[in-house]
C-alpha cells in the first residue's frame, strides 16, 4: 500500500492520498463529509491549497471555498429537504479549531432540531452529540448529495 507522508490530513484528502466521501470538487476547493457528523450531510469545505485558518487564507482560496459552499448548500437543502443550514468556521484553538487546514462546516438545519444551543446569554455555539457512521454509510450519503449538485 502506498505510504501517505502528508503531515496535514486535509492536504492528503485534497491530493486523494487519504479516503473521503467527496461531495463536490472544483479547481480550488473540495467538499467532503465530516467523519463525525452532527447531522446527516454534515460537510467540510476546504481550499485545495493549504491555509492554516482564516488568518492566513488567501483571496482566491476564499472565493473557491465560498463558491463550493454555495453549490453544496443548495444540494444539501435539496437532498434532505432542509429548512436551513448553519455554516461554521473555527480559527485557532481558542476558536475551537482542531484540524489546522482551513475548513467551513456546513450542516443542514431543521426547525426545532436543537442542533445548536440557544441558551439566553450563551454566546458559544454547541454542536449536538456527534455520530460515527461507517465509511459505506458516508459514501451512500455523499452519493445522495452529489445527485443534487448543480454547478452553475
Ligand atoms: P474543527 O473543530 O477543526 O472546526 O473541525 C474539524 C472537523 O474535522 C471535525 O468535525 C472532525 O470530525 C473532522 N475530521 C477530523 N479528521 C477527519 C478526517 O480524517 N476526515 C474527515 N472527513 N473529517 C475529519
Ligand atoms: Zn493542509
Amino acid at each position: 500500500m502506498e505510504k501517505i507522508d502528508f503531515n496535514c490530513i486535509f492536504c492528503a484528502i485534497a491530493a486523494q492520498r487519504a479516503p473521503a466521501a467527496i461531495v463536490y470538487e472544483s479547481d480550488g476547493a473540495l467538499a467532503f463529509l465530516d467523519i463525525r457528523p452532527v447531522a446527516q450531510g454534515h460537510t467540510l469545505v476546504i481550499p485545495k491549497k493549504h491555509s492554516r485558518n482564516l488568518f492566513d487564507l488567501d483571496d482566491l482560496s476564499g472565493m473557491a471555498v465560498m463558491h463550493a459552499s454555495r453549490v453544496v448548500a443548495r444540494a444539501l437543502r435539496a437532498a434532505f429537504n432542509a429548512d436551513g443550514l448553519t455554516m461554521l468556521q473555527s480559527s485557532e484553538r481558542a476558536g475551537g479549531q482542531e484540524v489546522f487546514h482551513y475548513h467551513q462546516h456546513l450542516a443542514p438545519r431543521f426547525i426545532g432540531d436543537g442542533l445548536m444551543s440557544s441558551e439566553p446569554g450563551e454566546r458559544r455555539m454547541h454542536w449536538r452529540a456527534r455520530t460515527s457512521p461507517s465509511r459505506e454509510e458516508l459514501q451512500a450519503i455523499a452519493a445522495k448529495i452529489r445527485a443534487h449538485i448543480k454547478d452553475d
